[in-house]
């Protein structure tokens, strides 16, 4: 992955999210504030304007402001967890073309710092639930030697998984945890965004 191909996954994500936009509203207004497709179209719509105007020289300035725009933009929780996430992948990449074991210890920082940030953990019905097995998979294709796309489109399924996985699950962190045993029987809305978001990875990335 370049600066180029870093972009056009920004770029693929704010398509993705403004197509979804009413269903991640949909999703929110079961078990939140009806805000999660506003907030986060909102977001990337602005990431998008942000590093088209970048002229980047490595993959990590693309996300580094994305990261910022996602947290100067959004309100709500998955602002700053989101720009975080995509921060940490800034940081990670400061190189001008990322292989996929880069790009999967990249992506393990970006976990990393949203589990920091908002001490959730697999199975609290959070983004993490999608965010998680798709780095163990993108890790695993990664070990393995396997191509960008393959290694993208195995977080994409384990993300997609685990996004449906949310659906039983009693949420324990964020706005969904206020309703307690209520929050049982519906999707996360940001672990449907965390799918959106590698399925647009595994887009980007086959047309390579
Ligand atoms: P808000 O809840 O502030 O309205 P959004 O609706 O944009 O923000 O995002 C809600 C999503 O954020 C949830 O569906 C959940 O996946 C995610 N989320 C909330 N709190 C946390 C947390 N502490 N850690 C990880 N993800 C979280
Ligand atoms: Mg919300």
């Amino acid at each position: 992955m370049d600066a180029d191909l870093a972009l056009a996954w920004v770029r693929a994500i704010a398509v993705a999210v403004g197509r979804h936009r009413d269903y991640l509203t949909q999703l929110d207004s079961a078990i939140g504030d009806a805000d999660h497709g506003a907030n986060l179209d909102r977001g990337f719509t602005a990431a998008v304007t942000a590093v088209s105007d970048l002229d980047a020289d490595t993959v990590g300035a693309v996300f580094l402001k994305t990261g910022t725009v996602l947290i100067s933009t959004i309100g709500g929780a998955s602002g700053p967890l989101y720009g975080s996430a995509f921060r940490a992948l800034g940081k990670a990449l400061e190189i001008p073309s990322a292989d996929p074991a880069a790009f999967a210890a990249a992506l393990a920082a970006g976990l990393e710092s949203v589990q920091k940030l908002g001490t959730a953990v697999p199975g609290d019905k959070t983004m993490i639930d999608a965010y998680a097995p798709a780095v163990a998979a993108f890790e695993e294709q990664a070990r393995r030697e396997a191509g960008f796309a393959a290694a993208a489109a195995a977080a994409a399924d384990a993300a997609e998984e685990g996004m449906r996985a949310t659906t039983p699950l009693q949420a324990r962190k964020g706005r969904a945890s206020y309703l307690g045993a209520r929050s049982v029987g519906h999707q996360d809305p940001g672990a449907t965004s965390t799918a959106l978001i590698f399925r647009a990875l595994a887009d980007t990335t086959a047309r390579l």
